[in-house]
């Protein structure tokens, strides 16, 4: 069944809210309550495992932190992610996804309203007037907030747009090992608002991966959740074939198991699985079965496993390494990457500064330099390389 393609996105805000100091009061504690770490800081890390970690090229492939009221140009003691944050954690790209839509009912069936948890939040914000309605002006918003940072980095911070763009930030890098670079992707194609011209206006405003779905199916296909589970509609075959054609890469996280056979079905290129798990390591509807990873990693595809317990099955980084242990002995180290999740609502052991905990452990687990390099960032840019158009348009 598809969903209409008018999301109902919360009413208007009482004007005084909008002109008193509560945002100020109420931001902040979206961080203190729900983007958590539980690792103190300074982290431990041993001596050779911060070594192997500065020789790394590191990529995470989903962070939320466009939807934070951070100033993510400046480090936070908050939240998972800012550019300070990503420099301490030697972390070379940062795929920043753009969230347009957190309907509560999909989880709470019995509410008598499609309630969207965004809307409060982004008001709050003081996000632009458009973007409280509209999940197509929330996304570009959500892409301005990167190209913003970007200009206010120094030079320090690069949205990556082109595999040559990649190539010159890597190179450069080399001598500047502070760089950190970003690549914009949206969480759900219903902020096309039923309207295929808007992934042109998306693509043109740096976006270069894409999920079909997010935590609700949509006018494209069925999620992992919620109430529509389907498979892919006309429209989101349309849409994928035009995502190839583009080079903008298909991320199936939050894809219901019937999408995922109908996008493997019908595409020619490799996809992603941004942030997931393993159900055979943590079995729940959010996570990828033995044989879809299989699928995916057959047709050069790279799966991010999750920090958090829902994809890792726990809440400490061994059950992390263990979902990225029993990935690498389904598939090879070629296929599996780091899709932390930070700023998504999410608790993990550490922040973007801590991702040198990860190499260290999997140094400890006996795993090759190889391997760890390639979970830790060379599947992503290998990926990238290829799937990035070109050149940069612009
Ligand atoms: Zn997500």
């Amino acid at each position: 069944m598809q969903e209409s393609t008018k999301h109902v996105i919360g009413g208007g805000m009482p004007a005084f809210v909008k002109k008193t100091f509560l945002p100020f009061f109420l931001s902040p504690l979206f961080d203190i309550l729900v983007n958590r770490t539980r690792l103190r800081k300074p982290y431990q890390i041993s001596a050779a495992g911060a070594a192997l970690h500065k020789t790394l090229h590191v990529a995470d492939l989903h962070c939320d932190a466009l939807i934070s009221h951070r100033n993510l140009a400046q480090r936070s003691r908050r939240g998972h992610v800012d550019l300070p944050r990503l420099e301490a954690g030697n972390v070379a790209l940062q795929v920043f996804a753009i969230v347009t839509h957190a309907p509560v009912r999909e989880g709470v069936t019995w509410l008598p309203t499609d309630l969207d948890a965004l809307t409060f939040k982004l008001i709050m914000q003081r996000w632009p007037e458009p973007a409280w309605h509209s999940p197509f002006e929330r996304a570009m918003h959500a892409a301005q907030r990167l190209h913003a940072v970007e200009a206010h980095a120094d030079g320090r911070f690069r949205i990556i747009r082109s595999a040559m763009a990649l190539e010159h930030f890597l190179e450069e890098r080399r001598h500047k090992p502070f760089l950190t670079s970003g690549i914009l992707a949206v969480e759900g194609l219903h902020c096309l608002e039923g309207d295929i011209a808007h992934l042109d206006v998306l693509y043109d405003a740096g976006v270069r991966i894409a999920g079909l779905v997010h935590l609700a199916g949509n006018e494209l296909g069925g999620a992992a959740h919620g109430r529509n589970r389907g498979g892919i509609t006309p429209f989101g075959e349309q849409v994928a074939r035009r995502m190839e054609e583009k080079r903008v890469l298909i991320d199936l996280a939050h894809a219901s198991p019937t999408l995922i056979d109908d996008v493997l079905n019908m595409t020619t290129q490799p996809v992603i699985v941004s942030h997931t798990g393993l159900k055979s390591v943590c079995d729940n509807e959010r996570n990828l079965s033995d044989a879809h990873l299989k699928r995916i990693a057959e047709k050069g595809g790279v799966v991010g496993i999750g920090f958090f317990p829902w994809a890792s099955g726990g809440k400490d980084l061994a059950s992390f390494i263990r979902s990225i242990r029993r990935g690498v002995e389904l598939v090879g180290a070629e296929h599996i990457a780091l899709g932390s999740d930070f700023d998504g609502a999410v608790t993990t052991p550490f922040d973007a500064s801590g991702v040198a905990l990860v190499t260290d452990a999997l140094a400890r687990e006996g795993l090759p330099r190889a391997d760890i390099a390639n979970i830790m960032g060379e599947n992503v840019l290998r990926l990238l390389r290829r799937a990035l158009p070109e050149k940069d348009a612009r």
